[in-house]
């Protein structure tokens, strides 16, 4: 008899789990029926793509890292190759909003630390001090203690505060749009853990990186982010339609329950009750808690404390020949320190050209984060005017856009807060048996994290209903003669 699984959630995650799920059945011939519900009108989560006219607009994510491969993996493996298309690195400087003007990062910096002397020396991004400062990194001793720490100590202890304030603030908490003093470093930058334990210092470690990358001759073709040409809902696009499972669409999962026999039922808001040999939460953990919280209370309380912070992302098209600034660079980044209202900017029509139109100018800022929040409850004209005051007051901008999207994110971002890895791992060891709990909230927020989650996820669920499948069939004694 076949075996039912339900996974709630259609966002990436979600999609990715029944995606590797329907294939670890085919491998192993499992007869398994999916079931997705997603609350939505339409699958994806975070990844909504707005075509807008000529331009491609994106809500949530833009693009995936290539150096962790699974997002550029799949899209491979889902026929999408040709679909690909990266970043134009001949234009791949950063900015940094710096007492109001942008200043560009010095070429040769990977990620925040400098690999090459001389541009490192000669910007003008950070004070002398600031720089005879990060090169002490190359003596301090490293850190032998192996408990978690926050980003903010760590750059503090290996680069000093002005590193963290100018640099790693805006361009790595950004990332995870957090608060560096209480961003976990093991969950967010692991790397920089085992560089400082393996070379003693960020700088060597890094400028070691670099050499074997070259060494390695990476393909020209992959550049650091990819992203596909009509938007990442493409991606998205190309998962519904090679998963076999019955999709309910606007829907949404109101109650879980453990069933006598070992599986759960789950009721929805349209009134139908589902029956399942094992369930997948792709939710938010804040979702997850609430499903749970009378099936696995202690867990519940778990996944609660996960905190959760808003923002929103607002994209702007205009004429180039009205657009007063030069746009040679993938955007700007706003340290915490500085007195505009923006977390970032993304010149999209420069990072991704055939995200415009020849002629056309595409921007997306960054609003709100766990400091200015309360931004992303404006209406969509104050929203729209609030980016447009800080485009005139940091770019001298004051053409008049032909094109403006709004797109909120309410409790949107998982906070990685120290500790946060032993918080997973104790919220997995207190998942009831046949329940899975995968996707941004725990082991990685971006897209090939997530999907490397739906892929392990979708293993656990197959060796569980592969064991549960030999138990129902070879009655306990048989079972006994059989591990004899
Ligand atoms: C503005 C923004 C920009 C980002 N940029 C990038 C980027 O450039 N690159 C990158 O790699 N990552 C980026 N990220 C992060 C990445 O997009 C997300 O972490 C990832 O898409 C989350 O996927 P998920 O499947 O875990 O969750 P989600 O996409 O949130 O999916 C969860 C799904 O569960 C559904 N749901 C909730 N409750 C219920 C219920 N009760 N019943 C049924 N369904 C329910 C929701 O509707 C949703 O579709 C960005 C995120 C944001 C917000």
């Amino acid at each position: 008899m076949s075996q039912h699984v339900v996974i709630v959630g259609g966002g990436i995650a979600g999609l990715a789990t029944a995606y590797f799920l329907q294939k670890e059945a085919t491998a192993q011939g499992l007869d398994i029926t999916l079931t997705l519900v997603e609350r939505e009108a339409q699958l994806g989560g975070k990844i909504v793509t707005d075509i807008a006219g000529e331009f491609v607009v994106e809500g949530g994510p833009d693009s995936f890292i290539t150096q962790k491969p699974w997002a550029l993996q799949l899209c491979r493996e889902l026929g999408l190759a040709d679909r690909l298309i990266g970043t134009n690195d001949m234009q791949r400087s950063v900015y940094v909003l710096r007492n109001g003007r942008l200043r560009k990062m010095p070429d040769g910096m990977l990620l925040i630390v400098p690999t090459r002397f001389m541009p490192f020396v000669t910007s003008d991004l950070l004070s002398w001090r600031a720089k005879l400062r990060m090169g002490l990194d190359l003596f301090i001793r490293p850190r032998r203690d192996p408990a978690d720490e926050s980003l903010a100590n760590f750059i503090r202890r290996r680069l000093g505060q002005e590193a963290l304030d100018v640099l790693a603030e805006p361009m790595m908490a950004g990332i995870h749009v957090a608060d560096p003093e209480t961003l976990s470093l093991q969950a967010t930058f692991p790397r920089f853990v085992e560089i400082e334990r393996r070379y003693g210092s960020l700088t060597r470690g890094m400028i070691a990186a670099r050499r074997v990358a070259r060494a390695n001759g990476r393909d020209a073709r992959t550049t650091t982010f990819m992203t596909l040409r009509g938007g990442l809902q493409e991606l998205v696009g190309a998962l519904a339609h090679t998963i076999r499972a019955e999709i309910r669409l606007g829907t949404r999962v109101t109650r879980l329950a453990a069933t006598p026999a070992g599986g759960y039922r789950l009721l929805l808001d349209d009134s139908v009750m589902l029956e399942a040999d094992a369930v997948v939460l792709a939710t938010p953990a804040y979702v997850s808690a609430d499903l749970l919280r009378h099936t696995a209370p202690e867990l519940a309380t778990k996944l609660d404390a996960i905190r959760y912070v808003s923002t929103a992302t607002v994209s702007l098209g205009y004429n180039a020949d009205e657009f007063e600034h030069p746009l040679d660079g993938f955007g700007f980044v706003v340290p915490r320190h500085e007195q505009a209202r923006l977390l970032a900017c993304t010149w999209t029509s420069t990072k991704f050209p055939q995200r415009a139109a020849p002629g056309t100018v595409l921007l997306r800022a960054f609003v709100g984060g766990p400091r200015r929040e309360g931004l992303v409850a404006l209406d969509d004209d104050a929203l729209v005017g609030l980016v447009r005051e800080e485009l005139r007051a940091i770019m001298g901008v004051s053409a008049r856009p032909t094109l403006a999207r709004v797109f909120r994110w309410h409790r949107s971002n998982p906070q990685y807060e120290v500790g946060h890895l032993d918080r997973v791992d104790e919220i997995e060891a207190l998942a009831p048996t046949g329940l899975y709990l995968t996707g941004s909230a725990y082991r990685g927020v971006g897209i090939p994290d997530c999907v490397r989650q739906g892929q392990e996820t979708a293993a656990a669920v197959a060796r569980y209903l592969a064991g549960q499948y030999v138990s129902r069939i070879l009655p306990s004694e048989d079972m006994t003669h059989h591990a004899d």
